[in-house]
């Protein structure tokens, strides 16, 4: 289907993007890389009368290092996200992850800003985030505020982003070392998960984080995981007995790719396997 009619804006900067947003206010939609917004607009399921894309703002877009952490910038794609090497080296997780959304005509256009803005709860990206204690920086018309991770996803689709601000960046505290696995259950190639794990431990195991994508309806914590793994020895059998723990607390979704009981027997399942291999012992 072809969008319902909407003005488009190309604003430079980040502070004539929020001018516009300010002027047109609900009436108007944030463009980032467009793959989920631009099915939403042919789809009419939302019908914005003005579209304000970011793709002219390049200092939304790039990876620094910031001392203790790496800092993403909202624009940047899931592509160089995937293959930059601060990335790599600070928070090997997110390269992982981003690895794996989608294809790669996706990973070229998608930005990580977007991604997360958009809180898809079977999104990839906000599961890794949560479990690196991620930090959210958005600019509204009163200046930057900083969200932590765990206030971040509010609800399905929602986040703590308000109608007049926009995310600019996100803060990466650095996990240098650390090992790293996400674990993605499919049935159908390039596709959002039915379940996924992200997982990130410190040693053999002196640290664990663990995150669930599509338990709830925004990522989750395995926090029962993660204080079983503390200090344990990254054996099978230990492993497989915290990961025992993955579904406490969670509200997955029944549908057509699985019923809620069996995505939170594939959390169990899912998370042993990636501690594991996280662990280095798979
Ligand atoms: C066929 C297909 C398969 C996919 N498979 C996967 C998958 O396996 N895993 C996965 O994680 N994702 C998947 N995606 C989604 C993809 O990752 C998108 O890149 C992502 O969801 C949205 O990023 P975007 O940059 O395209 O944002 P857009 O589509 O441009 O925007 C998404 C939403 O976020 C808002 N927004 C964007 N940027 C900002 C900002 N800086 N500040 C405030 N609001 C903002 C927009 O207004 C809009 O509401 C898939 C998409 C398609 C089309």
């Amino acid at each position: 289907m072809i969008p319902v009619k909407f003005d488009y804006l190309a604003p430079t900067s980040v502070e004539e993007a929020l001018a516009a947003l300010g002027e047109h206010g609900d009436d108007a939609k944030i463009l980032a890389g467009g793959q989920s917004l631009l099915p939403v607009l042919r789809m009419r399921l939302n019908a914005p009368e003005v579209v304000i894309d970011l793709n002219g703002i390049s200092s939304l877009r790039g990876i620094r290092d910031d001392g203790d952490a790496i800092v993403i910038g909202a624009m940047t794609t899931h592509h160089d996200v995937r293959d930059h090497e601060l990335v790599k080296e600070h928070a090997l997780l997110l390269a992982k992850a981003a690895a794996e959304v989608a294809d790669s005509q996706i990973r070229h256009r998608g930005t990580f800003g977007g991604a997360l803005a958009h809180a898809d709860p079977a999104g990839d990206l906000g599961a890794p985030a949560l479990a690196l204690g991620a930090q959210f920086v958005v600019q509204g018309p009163g200046g930057s505020r900083t969200v932590e991770a765990d206030d971040f996803f509010v609800d399905l689709f929602e986040t703590a982003i308000g109608d007049d601000e926009i995310l600019t960046e996100v803060r990466i505290p650095k996990h240098t070392g650390w090992g790293a696995h996400y674990e993605k259950f499919v049935r159908v190639a390039h596709q959002w998960p039915i379940v996924a794990v992200a997982v990130t431990v410190k040693g053999s195991i002196d640290e664990a984080r663990v995150g669930l994508t599509n338990m709830g309806s925004t990522p989750l914590r395995a926090r029962a995981t993660e204080a079983a793994l503390a200090g344990a020895s990254a054996t099978e059998d230990g492993v497989r007995a915290a990961a025992e723990q993955a579904a406490e607390g969670t509200n997955p979704p029944s549908d057509l790719n699985g019923a809620a009981d069996y995505r939170q027997h594939l959390a169990r399942v899912l998370t042993g396997r990636a501690v594991l291999k996280a662990a280095g012992a798979a």
